[in-house]
């Protein structure tokens, strides 16, 4: 069951509902989002119905949700919801490119890759510097130092971060220099973890983990709702199939599917799913063709070199043919390419970053 609040409710009636479903036996949650507050209640609804809650200051609604995830689904929320990003909205009227690179490496790649993303429309910049490595020996990312490049680029370009966080005890940091936190596929079933970003002040991009039903990541959006975060984006990125032809499948049928269960932004990874270049552009554009409020790409200055995921970077030559996608194909669909943000009055320079371009 979930109490909707007023948006006129104070947090003396929001009180005054834990408070009473406490003295019930029950536990209440609140979460606030940008347009309302909301209660979900845990607990025997036959409890709750002798309560009146529906008649307590404050309450515009209550809601019995026969869904697994309450906070997060349509049925509590007809609305789609929009997430802010450092300003940035990510929602139903709007296509957000998110563009950069798989992992900062230095100051310069990660300078070039975000002036390449803007290039291509990117409204917001990627880049890891915790990577989620499936070997011990691979690159695992310049940690802190990755962070500050990041910060470093978003203030010369005024482009806002989303970079991933893999550890409940780094949520801290990552949000001290993050826009927004990235939970990633390997990471979608780390409930510790989940659980964190739920209690961070940053909105959270949730990917689908190769292996999770879309009612699995459903519910670990729902994790991260029920500590009070419900600014959450989700992000298809493929799932793992019987076909090996491409690095993932991606499940385009998943968009329109969680639209239609959750009131949460969904985007498409068209460069973690196909695993090559050549496929980035063509599922870029089914990914807008079939509803998706955004996408997010690999781009590197020099995939050859890159210490992470190169096969699939977007090269310098390919942002012209992303550029007229992201410029061309959101219209048909009733949506408007996101603007980056204004660029910073005095640009910042990147400490030892060489300016190209
Ligand atoms: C990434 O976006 O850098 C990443 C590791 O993706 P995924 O978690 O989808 O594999
Ligand atoms: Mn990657």
């Amino acid at each position: 069951m979930v109490v909707v609040m007023a948006p006129e409710a104070t947090q003396a009636d929001v009180d005054a509902i834990v408070d009473v479903v406490h003295a019930a036996g029950g536990e209440a949650f609140v979460s606030r989002g940008i347009s309302r507050t909301i209660v979900g209640l845990v607990g025997d609804l036959d409890q709750f119905g002798t309560l009146n809650l529906r008649s307590r200051s404050g309450v515009l609604d209550v809601v019995r949700i026969s869904v697994p995830y309450k906070l997060i689904s349509r049925e509590n929320h007809p609305d789609r919801s929009v997430v802010r990003v450092g300003g940035v909205p990510i929602g139903p009227d709007t296509l957000t490119v998110i563009a950069g690179p798989c992992a900062v490496e230095t100051p310069e790649q990660t300078l070039i890759a975000a002036r390449m993303a803007k290039a291509a429309g990117a409204s917001i910049l990627r880049g890891g510097a915790f990577k989620p490595r499936t070997s011990p020996y691979a690159f695992q990312g310049l940690g802190e130092a990755g962070l500050k490049i990041l910060a470093d680029v978003r203030a010369e370009t005024g482009l806002p971060v989303v970079t991933e966080v893999i550890d409940p005890a780094n949520v801290d940091l990552v949000s001290s220099y993050a826009d927004m936190l990235q939970i990633g596929a390997r990471s979608m079933h780390n409930f510790p973890l989940l659980q964190a970003v739920g209690a961070a002040a940053k909105p959270v991009l949730l990917k689908r983990g190769f292996n999770a039903t879309i009612e699995e990541w459903l519910m670990a959006a729902e994790y991260i709702a029920q500590r009070g975060n419900l600014d959450i984006v989700l992000c298809e990125r493929g799932i793992r199939t019987f076909e090996t032809a491409t690095r993932n499948t991606l499940d385009i049928s998943a968009v329109p599917v969680a639209q239609g269960l959750s009131h949460l932004p969904v985007i498409v990874d068209p460069s973690h799913s196909g695993g090559r270049r050549d496929l980035v552009l063509p599922l870029t554009r089914a990914a807008i063709a079939v509803g998706a409020d955004g996408v997010i790409i690999d781009v590197h200055p020099e995939p050859k070199l890159a210490m992470c995921d190169g096969d699939q970077a977007l090269l310098d030559s390919d942002i012209r043919e992303l550029a007229s996608v992201a410029a061309n194909l959101p219209p048909l669909m009733g949506r408007t390419l996101t603007p980056p943000p204004a660029q910073p009055a005095k640009p910042a320079r990147v400490p030892s970053a060489t300016v190209v371009g």
